[in-house]
């Protein structure tokens, strides 16, 4: 038996069952043969005393930990109070706990759509559909469009923007 932790926020929209299910999957493309995730919640995903007990319990039990991941998610009101840890910090948070408890694990992190519970890995860009374009589709890489952060309309706005802009450009060009 071996042990997945996550890391995500407190947000009750957030539902864990959708997000755990992405996250096996993530972890058979991984080749990472977890067979329990945990789920940790603290405002923000900012990983705190949840995870050092919980590291503590699986050490004393002899599960070895052998994937963390750290979630952050759109329209958090963690985020908007400036109580949320930056992504990479919080993940460094997770490593230097894990160092600390001796577990061999990498660290991943991604966003979570919030509305769908939809998880978008930070190493595995997905390609979007420009809904609009006349010839062949184009693609655009998720990781040139707005983080999901703040706002969700404001994301929403802005990202339609972005396919807007690049659809005028492409127009331009065919003339
Ligand atoms: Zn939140």
């Amino acid at each position: 038996m071996t042990a997945a932790l996550l890391q995500v926020c407190v947000d009750p929209r957030l539902n864990h069952e959708l997000i755990r299910v992405q996250v096996r999957q993530k972890l058979e493309r991984s080749g990472i043969g977890a067979s329990d995730i945990y789920v940790l919640n603290d405002i923000g995903g900012n990983p705190g005393s949840n995870l050092a007990h919980t590291l503590e319990q699986l050490a004393a039990i002899g599960i070895p930990v052998v994937f963390g991941a750290v979630l952050h998610h759109d329209d958090c009101v963690a985020e908007r109070r400036g109580k949320r840890v930056p992504l990479e910090d919080a993940a460094h948070e997770m490593e230097k706990a894990f160092t600390t408890t001796r577990v061999r694990a990498r660290v991943w992190t991604g966003q979570i759509r919030t509305q769908h519970n939809h998880v978008l890995w930070t190493d595995e860009p997905q390609p979007v559909y420009a809904p609009f374009t006349f010839g062949p589709p184009t693609i655009f890489p998720t990781t040139l469009l707005p983080t999901p952060s703040g706002n969700r309309a404001e994301y929403e706005a802005s990202r339609a923007q972005s396919l807007l802009d690049a659809f005028r450009a492409r127009h331009r060009q065919d003339r």
